[in-house]
């Protein structure tokens, strides 16, 4: 393509040579779609042939999109699981993919309560690094001179463990991150971060924010955009201010470094960072100080022209706080991906997170699309259609065929089709499947926090009393986040001693392990909380809902509420609150 039609395109006009080229590549992409798709497919098809998994279906070497459709079925995480044990355990026969799979990323999507495993394959770090290099031209054509300052992104690796097999599992993130894509990145003016590697990859959470905290307070000038992969993260940092800000004060005035930061390659790199500046200091006191945190972003980093944080999905809660701190700078929702692949961008990331729109890259992956109807229960039956194919205005499930051997997998996003860009449509995500509660990474389903409850409800038995009733509710006004737990009980009174405070142990020790990790490792969701509700409550909430129209022979109780009369309701009626007193077990999963 000529350069001259970039810039007449919708993405035009690049901020340099380099960008050119991906916006280019974008547009390639996005009007070719559907038979970029096709090639996807094919490639995807004839290198697995010979995999036991597409032999198992007789495709006889076919790698058209008929074919593949009526052989191959669409499957979930739990119908490969006996074949991704094999290979966690040392299988290293081409089960799935024929390239050997280099490592297990873990999804914070469980199954049985553990994170999932999804194999993948050295190449896809190279899809993903695809996908990263064209976020900043896109970013560039909106925002003006990010050359001219650094990003301040808090960003973590997280635990990772080995399979029985001597592969390693571990998140997607935290992959990238110690790779050399990322260590040994190239310089690139628009894309300087604050925080140095040794920071971001040192495994304990506390001396990675500390440091990355530490050096965005040094480089508060040329800060020009503040993020986190997600908005829960960001607040996190936040909070992390309001508990560590006398200390970096210290170390800044002093220009040392706390002795809690013991990490060796922490300690060396922060020798070429630290300097005393008792003014920098000063002025960290006194606005940390203030009673009112409003605005305590802009006002730490003026230079701050937006947030780089996913706002959108389950995030969406946390949209209120974020412009509370940030004074309302806009939230860039810059991409949607999953450890099972990276699917696309946000063409226009500065618009409003009501309006994000992710444009699938058909590059990254075969993608097809489940038509979503609420009422309906004929799933089986309905036509999965491809990419090329989807209408606009209508919701679809995502299901998807990669390069590292995942054959019409349902990854569980429920997405909108908005518009298109060129032939590539353009999808706002609306919900995860099955999601009732969410802090951070945690995903908790209506079964969990059912067997939660009714683990709990194992303590209540030696006091004569049982849930009658129950609903929840993510509380995100203080950070970390945490879950509520309305419980109505059977008889008029709470046990007392301590009683209901196990029952909230109970239950976070029986939730999902993603969970757990969030309260014990990484400190993002806070202690799980019990409001016991006086007798009647749940009628009285039944009441509502059926005189706001709900059928009688109908009615449920909802098993998760976000609704503000429903909450007030609730809270009115509350006659004792009871936290968590202690963390519940966690330790990086043992592989079977
Ligand atoms: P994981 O497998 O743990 O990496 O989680 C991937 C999931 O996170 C996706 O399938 C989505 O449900 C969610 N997710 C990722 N990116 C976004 C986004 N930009 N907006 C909303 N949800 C997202």
């Amino acid at each position: 393509m000529a350069v001259d039609s970039i810039l007449s395109s919708p993405l035009g006009p690049p901020a340099c040579e380099k960008d050119a080229k991906a916006l280019q590549f974008i547009e390639e992409m996005t009007r070719n779609a559907d038979s970029v798709q096709e090639n996807v497919l094919a490639q995807i098809l004839a290198r697995n042939a010979q995999t036991e998994y597409l032999k198992s279906f007789n495709l006889d070497g076919a790698t058209d999109r008929h074919t593949f459709k009526s052989k191959i079925p669409m499957v979930t995480y739990e119908d490969l699981q006996p074949l991704i044990q094999r290979i966690a355990n040392g299988d290293r026969s081409p089960i799935l993919s024929s390239h050997p799979v280099s490592e297990f990323l873990t999804s914070s999507g469980t199954s049985a309560g553990e994170r999932k495993l999804m194999p993948t394959i050295k190449e896809e770090l190279d899809r993903r690094q695809l996908l990263y290099s064209l976020l900043m031209p896109v970013m560039n054509l909106y925002v003006n001179g990010l050359d001219k300052g650094k990003g301040l992104y808090f960003l973590f690796i997280k635990s990772e463990t080995k399979t029985p097999g001597g592969l390693l599992a571990r998140p997607v993130l935290t992959s990238y991150y110690k790779s050399d894509h990322f260590k040994t990145r190239p310089h690139d003016p628009y894309n300087i971060y604050t925080s140095p590697n040794e920071a971001i990859l040192c495994p304990d959470s506390f001396q990675s924010m500390y440091t990355q905290m530490l050096c965005g307070l040094y480089d508060r000038h040329q800060v020009l955009r503040v993020g986190a992969v997600f908005a829960s993260g960001l607040l996190r940092a936040i909070r992390f201010l309001q508990l560590n800000w006398q200390q970096l004060a210290d170390d800044i005035r002093a220009g040392s470094l706390n002795p809690k930061v013991t990490d060796p390659a922490i300690r060396e790199c922060m020798t070429r960072i630290l300097r005393p500046d008792p003014e920098l200091a000063d002025f960290i006191v006194t606005e940390c100080s203030k009673d009112n945190w409003e605005r305590i972003i802009t006002r730490i980093w003026p230079n701050t022209k937006y947030l780089d944080v996913i706002v959108t999905g389950a995030m969406a809660q946390y949209i209120p706080t974020l412009d509370f701190y940030s004074g309302g700078l806009p939230k860039a929702c810059t991409m949607y991906a999953s450890s099972e692949c990276y699917f696309g961008l946000n063409l226009n990331p500065m618009c409003k997170p009501s309006e994000v729109s992710y444009t699938i890259m058909p590059n990254m992956a075969y993608f097809e699309f489940l038509p979503h109807e609420p009422s309906s229960n004929s799933v089986e039956q309905a036509r999965l259609v491809d990419l090329a194919e989807v209408e606009v205005g209508k919701e679809y499930e995502l299901v998807i065929t990669t390069y590292a051997g995942l054959y019409r997998y349902h990854v569980g996003d429920i997405l909108r089709v908005t518009g298109y860009h060129n032939a590539a449509p353009q999808f706002q995500f609306v919900r995860r499947k099955n999601v009732l509660l969410s802090i951070d990474s945690d995903k908790t389903d209506e079964a969990e926090l059912q067997s939660a409850v009714d683990s709990a409800s194992e303590v209540l038995r030696e006091y004569n009393t049982s849930v009658v009733e129950y609903t929840s509710y993510a509380d995100t006004a203080t950070i970390p986040g945490h879950y509520v737990v309305y419980w109505e009980l059977l008889g008029s009174e709470a046990p007392g001693d301590g009683v209901v405070e196990r029952c909230c142990l109970a239950m976070e020790e029986a939730l999902n392990s993603v969970y757990r990790q969030c309260r014990v490792a990484d400190g993002s969701i806070g202690a799980l909380e019990i409001r016991v509700v006086r007798n009647g409550t749940f009628e009285e909430l039944m009441d509502y809902a059926i005189s706001r129209g709900a059928s009688i022979n109908q009615y449920k109780v909802p098993r998760c509420v976000s609704f503000t009369p429903i909450m007030e309701l609730l809270d009115s009626r509350v006659v004792s609150a009871h936290f968590s007193p202690s963390l519940p077990h966690w330790g990086p999963q043992r592989r079977r």
